[in-house]
């Protein structure tokens, strides 16, 4: 598209140029065959000719032939966008044709006999200083040449105006040369069109901030100084935490309008020697140029969580966005632009683990954990298909009586090369990925399907329970999935329990409840795992339809320290036991952790200290006996 236009403006020119040169030779040939004594040279001919048109009430005698020549030159040349001035052999202005009348502001009759560097009066618009004329050269060398780059031409009314194009000298009859003839346009406007482009092409059409390509000039160019200051860059890559949300909810004219509020608050925040760039969406990049040392870059990453943190007025609606910022500083986390905004890249994803909000430095091991994280994913894949997926079965013991009640399914990958994965390594990959989804519907179906088969073979019926994920809670069909599978396995629901932990119960809590109740009504159990560690507000616990809940181990394993002393366990029994909770405590792993809970009335408990997760053989082995745990308990 570019490149189009200026072809087309150029071929558009040449044509005329062509035009104008040829009729330049059709006037030589005619004075050639007629060589009458009253000829003179061809182009003085149509200068005079020309000139002679702004008098052209004054009878002039000339031949017929000449006569309409020169019309036709001078209707050629006044109907031509470009401008002519031409000169006699001192310089002197001894024509104009209409364009150049209009461009130069002079009217014919005033510049005529005038030096022609007062009518064509040219700068450099880059030093503003006069361009050595280069009338004055062609006249010396007597050799065409273009306008230096860069000319402009000032007006008579001293506007200024872009110009290109040529000088040519003119030569007479006999060969010497008489003059020289000045053809010029105005560019103005076809710079303006260029640089506009250029700036198009280089920034962000919602913000006007720098984009991508131009942020990558930016610190190629920062680089070299930063080594002959011998100093440091930093790059903060920022993404607006749950960007989504508000755009979803509030509509993209409202997103647009935060970006551009974004946009200005971070350019305050720093330098105007650095760059604010967009990278697309909600993320923008901030280039810190000539950086001291990289806390430099940390009171800057501070200033804007602060600034993006207070209130944006968009319309009437007011909004607080919080951001997630990563860091990196050349020279020590890279050598160039790409691996520089790539690093800081993770350094943003590890900020967004942090509970978003933050700015993280990159460091070196990020980048191994990233790697690991995509082979895991890669991995992970083919896992369901090569059937590499193992359940494991932990007991789960009344404290009072003994026995066991139950057991927690847990998921083990059984890799070819890498032999058993534990789920701390590969859950978190099969969240982020996605993937959870057909592993927990997998991992649901196996386990009910296990427990099914136990009672089928006679043995004592336990609840199953299941650990469900965040993104397999929230899946559109998660209830119906359920639903599928209890029916397909023939596991009565009062045996199957659900643990969630209270993190995901509280994301989105109106929606949990709905869920809740869906599962509740079909007579599933309903456990928050991990409880403790969340924020649950207990106002919510209550309204939601919950059987379990399950004392995260941390908690139980603080029981005997000295700074905890087992305040937290005792406070979640109780509160479990008032609101007629049955509270599980997981992780007990000595007796007196048992005898702690024993003495407070903790109804359950599960860990190594009754039984470390089973195979499905081991597990059926110790429901035929059900001693273990009754013998330790006891
Ligand atoms: P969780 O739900 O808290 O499961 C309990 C974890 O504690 C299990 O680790 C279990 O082996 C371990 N554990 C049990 N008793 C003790 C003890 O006495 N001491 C100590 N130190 N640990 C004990 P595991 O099997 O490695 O599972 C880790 C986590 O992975 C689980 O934590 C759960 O959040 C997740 N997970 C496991 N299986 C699945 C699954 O099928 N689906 C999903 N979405 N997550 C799963
Ligand atoms: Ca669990
Ligand atoms: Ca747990």
């Amino acid at each position: 598209m570019h490149r189009q236009f200026f072809l087309d403006v150029d071929n558009k020119r040449l044509a005329i140029k062509n035009c104008f040169a040829k009729r330049l030779a059709t006037v030589q040939k005619k004075f050639t065959r007629t060589n009458d004594n009253r000829t003179k040279n061809p182009v003085v001919a149509i200068q005079q000719a020309v000139s002679h048109t702004t008098h052209l009430h004054e009878p002039v005698i000339v031949d017929e032939h000449i006569y309409k020549e020169k019309i036709r030159a001078e209707t050629a040349l006044n109907s031509i966008s470009d401008a002519v001035i031409c000169t006699d052999i001192n310089g002197n202005v001894d024509y104009l044709n209409i364009a150049a009348e209009n461009i130069t502001g002079w009217r014919r009759e005033d510049a005529f006999g005038r030096a022609s560097n007062e009518i064509f009066n040219i700068i450099n618009s880059n030093t503003r200083l006069p361009v050595i004329n280069p009338i004055d050269c062609v006249l010396q060398t007597q050799k065409a040449r273009g306008l230096p780059p860069n000319t402009l031409l000032i007006k008579r009314d001293g506007t200024e105006v872009e110009i290109e194009d040529s000088i040519s000298p003119i030569h007479n009859w006999e060969g010497q040369y008489s003059g020289v003839v000045i053809v010029f346009h105005d560019v103005s406007a076809t710079k303006a069109m260029a640089s506009k482009m250029a700036h198009l092409a280089q920034h962000d059409c919602l913000t006007n901030l720098p984009n991508r390509m131009l942020l990558n000039d930016r610190i190629a160019q920062a680089i070299t100084l930063a080594n002959r200051h011998h100093k440091q860059l930093g790059v903060l890559y920022l993404d607006l935490d749950n960007f989504k949300h508000i755009n979803d909810s509030l509509g993209h004219l409202v997103g647009d309008k935060l970006l551009q509020s974004v946009a200005k608050c971070l350019k305050e925040c720093v330098r105007d020697s650095d760059t604010v760039s967009r990278q697309g969406g909600d993320e923008f990049v901030i280039l810190l140029a000539e950086t001291k040392n990289s806390e430099d870059a940390a009171l800057t990453a501070q200033k804007i969580l602060d600034a993006l943190h207070a209130v944006h007025h968009i319309g009437k609606t007011e909004l607080h966005v919080t951001t997630s910022i990563g860091v990196s500083v050349y020279p020590a986390d890279g050598l160039d632009a790409e691996t520089l905004l790539k690093n800081a890249d993770t350094a943003m994803y590890y900020a967004k683990e942090k509970g978003r909000n933050n700015y993280q430095f990159f460091i070196a091991e990020m980048n191994t954990r990233a790697i690991e994280r995509l082979i895991i994913e890669s991995n992970l894949k083919l896992a369901l298909e090569k059937q590499q997926f193992i359940l494991y079965y932990q007991p789960k013991v009344n404290l009072s009586t003994g026995l066991m009640t139950g057991a927690e399914a847990l998921l083990r990958w059984q890799h070819d090369e890498w032999g058993e994965v534990v789920p701390d390594i590969f859950v978190p990959v099969a969240e982020d990925s996605g993937l959870i989804v057909p592993i927990g519907r997998w991992v649901l179906r196996q386990a009910c399907l296990q427990a099914k088969l136990w009672q089928d073979a006679g043995l004592q019926d336990i609840a199953i329970a299941i650990n469900i994920s965040a993104q397999e809670f929230l899946q559109k069909d998660f209830v119906a999935g359920v639903r599928t599978i209890l029916k397909d396995t023939g596991l009565d629901a009062q045996f199957l329990e659900l643990e969630i932990t209270e993190s995901v119960l509280m994301r989105d809590a109106e929606c949990s409840r709905t869920i809740l109740m869906q599962l509740k009504k079909m007579g599933i159990k309903l456990a928050v795992d991990d409880f403790g560690t969340g924020y649950s507000s207990l106002s919510y616990l209550q309204r939601f339809p919950i059987d379990v809940l399950k004392i995260d181990q941390s908690f139980v394993q603080n029981i005997e320290s000295a700074k905890d002393d087992g305040i937290i366990v005792s406070a979640i029994i109780s509160m479990g036991n008032s609101l007629k909770l049955k509270v599980v405590a997981e992780g007990v792993e000595t007796a007196s952790q048992l005898a702690f809970l024993k003495a407070r009335h903790c109804e359950e408990g599960q860990g190594y200290f009754f039984s470390h997760p089973l195979t499905a053989e081991q597990f059926a082995k110790m429901l035929l006996t059900n001693m273990p745990a009754l013998d330790l308990v006891n």
